[in-house]
C-alpha cells in the first residue's frame, strides 16, 4: 500500500505527526503548516526532513494545495474561541477564519478531495457554530464521520485533558468503533477537565462548616470527592513513573516564595503517587491558578497539617510551613512525557522553560490521537 500523503495544519509541535508515527499507519507528512516561530523551530528540530510551510494558512493559494496532492488532512485550528473560560467568540473570532477558509477549499474547488480528515479542538468545539459549519461540509462532500471528547485518564494516563476528536472519511463506510457520535468514551468525564479554582470564599466557608473537613483549597466537596475517586483508580497510572526524579536541575522549577504566598490555597497540589493532575495549559510556570498542577517534592509532610490554619500564621511562618512541601512546577520533559511524547521529543537549545511551557500547553495527547488511527 502506498504511504498516505498527510497534510498537518496547524501543526504546532507536531503533536499529530507523533501520533501518526506511533500508529502503524503507512503515512508521510508532505507539508505541515503553521505560522508560530517558535513551534516551528521545535518541529524543525524534531523533523528535519518535513517540509514545512511558515505561513497562514489563508495565505496558500488553492494552487499550493493541490500541488500537495494530500489524502489526509490533520489539523488542531486555534482553540481559544471555543474554551468555555474564553468569550467563545466562534466563528466571529478573527481566529477561525483560516477554519472557515479550509471549508470553503473543501466541497468543489480542491481538485482531489482527501480521503480523510481528522480534527482535534478543546471541549466546547461540539457545540460551535464551527462545528455545525463543518459538519455541513462533510455531509456535502459524502464523508461519514465520528466524533469523540477524549481524556488522557480514559487510557489509563493521569492527566486530564478533555478534548474534541472528529474523524471522517469518503467514500464513506464504517468505522472501526462501534458506537458513533461522543459515545465511545466516556461523557462523565466532563467535569474532570478543567479544574478552575472556587474563587467565592463565602460559598467555600459554608461548605468548611457544612463538612468539618479541613478544605485546603476553595474547592468544593464535590471536587474533593472525585479527586479522591481519582486517586483510588488503580487503572490509572501513578505521576511517578512520569517524573524526571533523577533530573539534577529541579530546583529552577520550585515556586517562589511570592507565588506560595499569594496562591497556595488555589494550586492543585498532587503528589508523586497520585493517579491524577490538571490539564496544563500554555500559561503554566507563569499564572498559577487553573494553568496545571504543582508537584509536592517533599512528601514526609503532610499537606494537610501544613494548610491547616494557615490563614491564622503570620507571612514569616506561613512561609515557612509551605516552603517544606517543596512544591515544584512539573517540567517541560514530565509534561511532555504526560501527554505521550516520545523519549526523542526534544527542545532545541535555545527555547526558554516558558516557551516550552506555552507550546506543550497548546498541544495535544499523543497517545489520545492514536486511539483514533486504530
Ligand atoms: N496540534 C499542535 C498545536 C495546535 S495549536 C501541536 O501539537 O502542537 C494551534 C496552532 O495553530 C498554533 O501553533 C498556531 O501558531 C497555529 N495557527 C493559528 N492560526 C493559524 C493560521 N491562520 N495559519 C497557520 N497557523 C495558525
Amino acid at each position: 500500500m502506498q504511504p498516505l500523503r498527510v497534510l498537518e495544519l496547524y501543526s504546532g509541535i507536531g503533536g499529530m505527526h507523533y501520533a501518526l508515527k506511533e500508529s502503524s499507519v503507512p503515512a508521510e507528512v508532505v507539508a505541515a503548516v503553521d505560522v508560530n516561530t517558535t513551534a516551528n523551530e521545535i518541529y524543525k528540530h524534531n523533523f528535519p526532513n518535513t517540509p514545512l510551510l511558515p505561513k497562514t494558512i489563508e495565505g496558500m493559494m488553492l494552487q499550493d494545495f493541490d500541488k500537495l496532492n494530500f489524502d489526509m488532512i490533520l489539523m488542531s485550528p486555534p482553540c481559544q474561541p471555543f474554551t468555555r473560560i474564553g468569550l467563545q467568540g466562534d466563528v466571529a473570532d478573527p481566529r477561525t477564519k483560516s477554519f472557515l477558509y479550509i471549508l470553503e477549499l473543501l466541497p468543489s474547488r480542491l481538485s482531489k478531495r482527501p480521503r480523510f480528515i481528522l480534527l482535534e479542538n478543546v471541549k466546547g468545539f461540539e457545540t460551535s457554530a464551527a462545528r455545525d459549519a463543518l459538519l455541513k461540509t462533510l455531509r456535502e462532500c459524502d464523508y461519514s464521520f465520528q466524533e469523540f471528547l477524549i481524556s488522557p485518564t480514559s487510557l489509563g494516563i493521569p492527566n486530564s485533558r478533555l478534548r474534541y476528536f472528529l474523524i471522517a472519511k469518503r467514500p464513506p463506510g464504517p468505522f472501526s468503533f462501534p458506537t458513533s457520535i461522543m459515545e465511545g468514551f466516556p461523557m462523565s468525564e466532563s467535569p474532570d477537565s478543567l479544574t478552575v479554582p472556587h474563587n467565592n470564599p463565602t460559598s467555600s466557608e459554608c461548605e468548611r462548616e457544612k463538612s468539618g473537613t479541613i478544605i485546603f483549597k476553595l474547592e468544593t466537596e464535590q471536587e474533593l470527592e472525585r479527586k479522591r475517586i481519582q486517586d483510588s483508580q488503580e487503572t490509572v497510572r501513578r505521576l511517578q513513573d512520569f517524573l524526571q526524579e533523577d533530573e539534577e536541575d529541579l530546583d529552577q522549577y520550585l515556586l517562589p516564595p511570592k507565588t506560595l504566598l499569594r496562591y497556595a490555597l488555589l494550586m492543585d497540589v498532587v503528589q508523586p503517587s497520585f493517579r491524577r493532575s490538571v490539564c496544563f495549559t500554555k500559561g503554566y510556570g507563569h499564572y498559577v491558578e487553573g494553568t496545571g498542577s504543582v508537584l509536592q517534592a517533599c512528601v514526609d509532610v503532610e499537606l494537610e497539617s501544613v494548610f491547616k490554619n494557615l490563614d491564622l500564621l503570620s507571612e514569616a511562618d506561613k512561609l515557612k510551613q509551605l516552603l517544606q512541601l517543596k512544591l515544584r512546577y512539573f517540567t517541560p520533559r514530565e509534561i511532555a512525557n504526560l501527554m505521550g511524547f516520545p523519549a526523542d521529543f526534544t527542545f532545541p537549545k535555545h527555547i526558554s522553560v516558558k516557551q516550552q511551557y506555552r507550546v506543550l500547553g497548546n498541544s495535544l495527547n499523543v497517545h489520545v490521537l492514536c486511539v483514533l488511527y486504530e
